[in-house]
């Protein structure tokens, strides 16, 4: 029998406020432990939480890049359970009525647009980090509090590979939505997935199995590639499955059970009696409203729609929004976008990329430089050529005044001293020869000089023909026009 895998995962990310969730602490990453903390966020009797509006406004933010409806009534509840690491010893989150709902996400994955439905993407806060000593353990409570964000999907995805796609998509939206940072480094982007299979096309869900608690997306790929075939390999020898929860161990690749379902936590959620319900004005959405962009897949979409771009460039433009932006502002006016694109990716960019390792190198060099006067980064605020100017040069090649060869040195110099590519066309007498009477003269130096690869010519050999011409070529100093070289050339050496 053939089994199908049933995927739904919840991803928690760390929005990305100045404060926490309910007090006035900092939320910032790697301060010494147990120094943004407070009364409230270290859960003292007595003290009142207050609902930080920013985190409330990202979360309707991403509701909306969501396709989420937005509950104009939201609540808090309370998630009781015991921990070290749990201050007050429960959780505040949304249960029952979170901010938003029945949303859905569409990405890339194996060449085609899928889609997952969001069942909701609702706020609650982080709790502290516990840390494991030879002799002791300790908790660290900066996190606590921090505002996060959990969005649930639907069951929709099918295999580790989508689940790994899916993750990278939402990752990049909410980095585009400037929801979060997403840093998976800093622990800013966790996930549970929920997975089971089933006999291919059956209705019927199989036995859930939660994988508690991963903290990278190839994480979440290995676990799947493991625990999928395992679930498969249980049913097909005739064994069952029960709803569990378990752990995905990176450095054995094997997941491992943490507790059964009759172990499973009763959380006793009940409302939050120190929040009021949190009903947002219209006022107040429209203001969410503005801050929503365009999304990655949109974007890409748009610039292979727009200037005719091939999917690689185009996903270029979405990594690096900047260099989006600057391409789109010469490819409006230009004829020729994607010849644009290529000098704005293979020639800018790798510019850029040499420019700042050299002045990077150099620091490292020069300590006490570093430390007190940073030499500015190159970026494309302070390039020394006008964005115009790139139109200028693909207008040079397209005339043929310049072969593409020469542009490259036009380009570097432009990049180098921001002058216009006609003036250091000009200035370097590189104009492209188009004469005719001095090509010829050029072919005929070149075939008196190189008798052996004529007569190959002569005999049959067409590469013969390639070599003569890169020595016309370089006679000129690249500037001969290639096409016209190459006609030349032939029908010289076809005289007799
Ligand atoms: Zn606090």
């Amino acid at each position: 029998m053939d089994y199908e895998a049933v995927i739904g995962l919840e991803t928690h990310v760390q929005l990305k406020t100045r404060s926490k969730m309910w007090c006035g602490c900092a939320n910032e990453f790697g301060a010494p432990p147990n120094t943004n903390v407070c009364p409230v966020c270290l859960g003292m009797p007595g003290v009142l939480p207050v609902a930080n509006e920013e985190a409330l406004r990202l979360t309707a933010l991403t509701g909306l890049l969501l396709n989420c409806t937005v509950s104009r009534v939201a609540k808090f509840d309370r998630k009781n359970y015991f921990y070290p690491d749990v201050p007050k010893n429960y959780q505040i989150t949304q249960y029952a009525q979170p901010s938003t709902m029945n949303g859905y996400m569409d990405f890339e994955f194996n060449g085609r647009i899928s889609r997952v439905r969001i069942t909701r993407a609702h706020l609650e806060e982080d709790v502290g980090k516990n840390f494991h000593f030879e002799r002791n353990s300790g908790v660290d409570f900066n996190r606590a509090g921090v505002p996060l964000l959990e969005i649930v999907s639907e069951p929709d995805i099918t295999g580790a590979d989508m689940a790994y796609e899916y993750l990278n998509a939402l990752k990049d939206i909410l980095v585009y939505g400037v929801v979060s940072d997403c840093d998976m480094e800093k622990g800013m982007v966790r996930c549970d997935v929920n997975v089971s299979v089933r006999p291919r096309g059956a209705q019927e869900f199989g036995a859930k199995i939660e994988i508690k608690n991963m903290n990278s997306f190839s994480g979440v790929r290995k676990a799947l590639e493991y625990e999928i075939p395992r679930q498969i390999e249980v049913l097909k020898s005739g064994g069952k499955l029960s709803q569990s929860t378990r752990r995905w161990d990176d450095v054995t690749g094997v997941t491992e059970e943490m507790r059964t379902k009759e172990h499973a936590h009763d959380y006793r959620y009940f409302p939050e009696p120190d929040l009021m319900p949190f009903e947002p004005t219209d006022e107040w959405l429209t203001e969410v409203r503005k801050r929503v962009v365009e999304l990655p897949l949109a974007r890409k979409q748009r610039f292979m729609r727009n200037y005719q771009l091939p999917a690689s460039d185009a996903q270029t433009f979405v990594w690096d929004v900047p260099l989006g932006d600057y391409f789109e502002k010469i490819a409006k006016q230009a004829k020729n976008p994607k010849a644009v694109a290529n000098w704005v990716i293979n020639n800018l960019r790798a510019k850029m990329t040499e420019a700042n390792e050299r002045s990077r190198r150099g620091n490292e060099a020069d300590v006490s430089l570093t430390a007190v006067n940073p030499p500015p980064h190159m970026t494309l605020a302070n390039l020394k050529f006008k964005p115009d100017a790139i139109l200028e040069l693909v207008g040079l090649v397209e005339n043929k005044t310049i072969s593409t060869a020469i542009a490259q040195q036009v380009f570097n110099a432009m990049f180098d001293t921001g002058e216009s590519p006609a003036a250091i066309v000009r200035e370097k007498g590189l104009a492209q020869v188009s004469d005719t009477s001095a090509i010829e003269k050029f072919c005929d130096e070149v075939i008196a000089a190189n008798p052996g690869p004529v007569s190959d010519f002569r005999k049959g050999r067409a590469a013969a023909l390639n070599f003569l011409k890169g020595q016309v070529m370089k006679l000129s100093k690249g500037k001969a026009n290639p096409n016209l070289v190459g006609e030349i050339l032939e029908r010289k050496l076809k005289q007799p």
